[in-house]
């Protein structure tokens, strides 16, 4: 499989609508990425609904950085081995980059 499954996969692969702007977003069935939408733009199917990357970590507010002390708020949160090699889950603070730990 390897290259080739993923090739396939590309060709044949999902599509979805962007929530945002309409355009038409590919991916691989749980993640999706849209060509307009340059702040984010990375959506992900949850329970058959289209959830945004940045709203993603909803209902965690209040927590900050342990870089830089801001609120975590809008930051991008990375499931666990999403990044292929992070056995932990992660916020990516918006501020200062730095992963901190789910
Ligand atoms: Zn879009
Ligand atoms: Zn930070």
């Amino acid at each position: 499989m390897g290259l080739f499954g993923k090739l396939f996969g590309g060709i044949s692969g999902l599509t979805a609508t962007c929530p945002r702007c309409g355009a038409t977003m590919h991916g691989d069935g749980e993640r999706f990425e849209c060509p307009n939408c340059t702040n984010g733009g990375v959506y992900f199917m949850e329970d058959g609904e289209l959830v945004d990357s940045l709203d993603r970590g909803r209902g965690r507010s209040g927590r900050t950085c342990i870089s830089c002390q801001n609120s975590l708020d809008g930051g991008v949160r990375t499931a666990e081995w999403e990044d292929g090699d992070n056995a932990e889950a992660y916020i990516t603070c918006p501020h200062c980059r730095y992963h901190n730990p789910f």
